[in-house]
């Protein structure tokens, strides 16, 4: 067994409380979790705005944190970047991940989407992802939590997406992941294959917030299409 993860890793990014600890920035990342374990402190970010002030943020270090995947569990580097106007920092989060969440997001949204069609209980849930039972079942209680301001949210993007309105089947639980797909949909009909995976654009659109413990306020600010930064896919910036 390697170092398991220390709890500092938690403290890192996306902290609750002070306005000194900004939220993570979201970023799209085409890499698989091996491969950005592989790239180590040579993983390569695209060029990021600062989200408060739009300035250039400039490289700014970084911090080790865990990542567990499908027969992975290895550190990652998740690089900081300083805004060049605000000179507030902030944590580049792949959007492999969520903030504070030790799991792969695609591994998490599993979970989910099998525990909201109520076709198995946690503990086998657990055992297919190779996660423990506690896990997963912190995740259910973090997403019930969520899903009423997930639903709302996820409905408001897909009618900004195309300007139709969302018809949901389901309520509940259900109904947030409905909202979900239909706005992930919309987004690629838009933006194509850039968009990602639907859990890759549900770290995104929520900030990496979407299982955090404060449900107030992670998918704030969002209503338009801010998460598809220009920055994100074109050129190198600064
Ligand atoms: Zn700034």
């Amino acid at each position: 067994m390697k170092n398991w993860p220390s709890r500092s890793w938690l403290d890192q990014e996306g902290r609750k409380g002070g306005a000194s600890t900004p939220l993570a920035i979201i970023w799209p990342c085409t890499l698989s979790p091996s491969s950005y374990v592989a790239a180590g402190k040579d993983v390569v970010v695209p060029t990021q705005q600062c989200p408060q002030c739009l300035g250039w943020l400039m490289r700014w270090g970084g911090y080790w944190r865990w990542l567990r995947a499908s027969l992975l569990v290895e550190r990652i580097w998740i690089r900081r970047g300083r805004c060049s106007v605000c000179r507030r920092s902030h944590a580049l989060l792949p959007d492999l991940v969520l903030a504070r969440r030790l799991d792969e997001v695609e591994v998490i949204g599993q979970g989910l989407a099998l525990k909201a069609a109520d076709v198995r209980g946690l503990r086998p849930i657990a055992e297919h992802l190779g996660v423990p039972h506690t896990t997963v079942r912190t995740w259910w209680r973090r997403f019930r939590m969520h899903s009423s301001m997930m639903r709302t949210h996820c409905t408001a993007l897909a009618v900004t997406l195309d300007g139709n309105h969302v018809m949901l089947s389901t309520t509940g639980e259900r109904a947030a992941l409905e909202a979900l797909g239909a706005a992930w949909q919309r987004a690629e009909v838009r933006f194509g294959e850039r968009v990602g995976r639907v859990w890759a654009f549900w770290s995104r659109i929520s900030s990496g917030q979407a299982l955090g413990a404060n449900t107030t306020s992670p998918w704030a600010g969002k209503s338009g299409v801010d998460w598809m930064v220009p920055s994100a896919f074109g050129g190198s910036g600064p």
